[in-house]
């Protein structure tokens, strides 16, 4: 089968085409026509026909075929299924926020790392996304969408640190001024804490946001629905958070999924403010959305509000996350769910 041309680095291709008997700079031109609406190799227009003739022997343009679409017709979001060469599917989501589109992007066909409350894990990982399947789904949505897109959130299917050698060849194409060039700052990687990825990022991308998954303030609660925490236990995760906020002198996030009567209740807003205090910080309360394979329950809008407020009255600073497509199918992982148990 042919290569995907999105996965090459910008040297890769130029040494392809220096190696065809091409100059240079030609390289550069077809570089720049990857990024915009084109259907074919033949859309480059100023590529001579003989390196056209070349592209089209040796490369594809883009593997990702799309197999649904929802839009929300409450707030706009979009959610797309697309499936890859080998069948796997994934899933993507199109958000429209007051400073920009965002795009939520997968890293991996499913997820190994089992948290009981996420629709991605369930069936278990499948294999790491390629280099040109994360970037196509960026490529693929602003061309459906005619959008332009500011701002990408990994925090689709995957675990992003667990693939890090695409992510990380992903992160400097989607920054690079010939491709995107999203500024780093524009970008967070979410993570369920695997703390020892962390100094190489912080060398590699110390501007990038990072978001971890934290969801329980004991390693008794994180235990139960986060089997990742026996490997890096709550204390180990904050304490690496401390190492890579004085390092980076970035803020880092938390994610706190609110599962009702598991970890919202008034002891666990103190637990978790004691976890956190003195570091630079801010927690995301997401009420949970319902998957119903999980039995796990919401705690609600209402609840979430409080306990947003007893975490600020002991100075972290807490918001919760905006729900938006809720008549869409919501949580992550839930389309390709569907699909998989149809
Ligand atoms: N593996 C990464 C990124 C993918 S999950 C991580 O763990 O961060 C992205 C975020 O969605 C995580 O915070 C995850 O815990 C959260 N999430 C997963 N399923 C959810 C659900 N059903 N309701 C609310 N948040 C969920």
């Amino acid at each position: 089968m042919k290569e995907d041309i999105l996965g090459l680095l910008p040297e890769e291709l130029e040494d392809f085409v220096i190696s065809h008997g091409h100059q240079r700079f030609r390289a550069k031109q077809v570089y720049s026509w990857l990024y915009k609406d084109i259907e074919s190799f033949r859309d480059m227009r100023n590529v001579p026909k003989a390196l056209i003739s070349i592209l089209e022997e040796n490369f594809n343009l883009g593997s990702l075929k799309l197999i649904d679409r929802q839009i929300s017709k409450m707030d706009g979001t979009q959610k797309f299924l697309f499936q890859l060469d080998d069948g796997n599917q994934i899933e993507s989501v199109f958000m429209k926020y007051r400073y920009g589109n965002t795009v939520c992007l997968s890293t991996q066909a499913g997820c190994k790392m089992g948290c009981k409350f996420c629709a991605s894990g369930l069936l278990g990982l499948s294999r790491n996304l390629t280099l040109s399947e994360i970037l196509s789904q960026v490529i693929e949505i602003s061309k459906i969408t005619g959008e332009k897109i500011s701002n990408i959130v990994l925090m689709g299917t995957g675990e992003p640190l667990d693939n890090y050698v695409n992510v990380s060849k992903f992160l400097r194409l989607i920054h690079n001024p010939e491709g995107y060039n999203l500024s780093m700052r524009s970008i967070t990687i979410s993570t369920c804490g695997l703390v020892d990825r962390f100094d190489q990022l912080a060398d590699d991308f110390p501007q990038i946001n990072v978001a971890i998954s934290l969801h329980a303030a004991t390693d008794k609660k994180r235990n139960e629905i986060m089997p990742i925490n026996k490997k890096f236990p709550i204390a180990s995760v904050v304490q690496k958070a401390r190492e890579y906020v004085s390092k980076t002198g970035r803020r880092i996030s938390f994610e706190y999924t609110l599962v009702k009567g598991f970890n919202d209740e008034d002891e666990d807003m103190y637990a978790l403010a004691k976890l956190l205090k003195n570091l630079n910080c801010h927690v995301n309360l997401i009420p949970l959305n319902e998957v119903s394979q999980t039995g796990l329950i919401t705690s609600g809008r209402k609840r979430a509000e409080e306990c947003m407020e007893i975490l600020n009255k002991r100075g972290i600073n807490a918001t919760i996350r905006r729900q938006l497509g809720a008549d869409i199918d919501g949580a992550c992982g839930q389309l390709r769910l569907k699909q998989s148990i149809k």
